[in-house]
């Protein structure tokens, strides 16, 4: 046993979102927390497992499937990187929410996929909300056309996800995206990260995706 204190950094990201949630004036537990466990050793994600955090982002299929198959019945696992086709069918059976929903082409192969497995699998569009070119998702202009499409391909759409550009204010780009939202009458908006997310409880966040203010930096980088 260590005596340092492991959780400490989850308690404190546990107490500022209650803090959020407050100053937002929303209830408490109104925003839930998606602690980002992608290239992070067990080590680390153990202690976290252990202080009750049970939803856990990743953003590989393949990462996912060896760090978390033994853990699986324990915990909610969201997909939060980018899902290439050949990977839908691992994909729509290992995760239970997929927040990357980007493309027609995707959107069709999940629609297949989950009709053959029979899965109530949860998703979210991804929209790039600052219509970077080096960042996925669909242009906001896209968004409306895009939701409709996929609801009638019979998909799930539970909410939205967003990663604003890094650099700037990120509130109007999370306020755009809850615009969307509403407009298409979507409750779910994941937004905010270690950086931004009492912003994004501020603007209406209903999950933060929170990686590296609980778990320290990442030992490699992320693709
Ligand atoms: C890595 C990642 C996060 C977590 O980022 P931190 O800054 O470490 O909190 C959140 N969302 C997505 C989509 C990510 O890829």
């Amino acid at each position: 046993m260590s005596d340092a204190p492991q959780v400490s950094p989850l308690a404190s990201i546990r107490s500022r979102i209650a803090a959020a949630e407050t100053a937002a004036g929303r209830p408490p537990g109104s925003v839930a927390l998606v602690a980002v466990s992608k290239t992070q050793v067990w080590d680390h994600i153990a202690p976290v497992l252990a202080a009750d955090q049970r939803v856990f982002g990743e953003n590989r299929v393949q990462e996912a499937m060896e760090r978390w198959t033994p853990h699986r019945g324990d915990v909610e696992l969201h997909l939060i990187g980018p899902l290439q086709t050949n990977k839908v069918r691992d994909a729509v059976r290992f995760f239970d929410v997929i927040e990357t929903l980007d493309r027609e082409k995707l959107a069709r192969a999940l629609a297949d996929e989950i009709r053959k497995q029979r899965k109530a699998l949860r998703l979210y569009v991804q929209v790039n909300i600052g219509q970077e070119p080096q960042k996925a998702g669909v242009s906001p202009a896209e968004a409306d056309g895009f939701i409709a499409l996929c609801l009638e391909l019979g998909l799930k759409i539970e909410g939205l996800m967003c990663i604003p550009p890094a650099e700037g204010d990120p509130a109007p780009h999370f306020a755009a995206l809850r615009d969307i939202a509403r407009r298409n009458r979507l409750e779910k908006l994941s937004m905010g990260m270690s950086d931004d997310f009492e912003a994004a409880i501020a603007q209406g966040a209903t999950s933060v995706r929170v990686g590296s203010a609980i778990f320290g930096s990442r030992s490699y980088p992320p693709a």
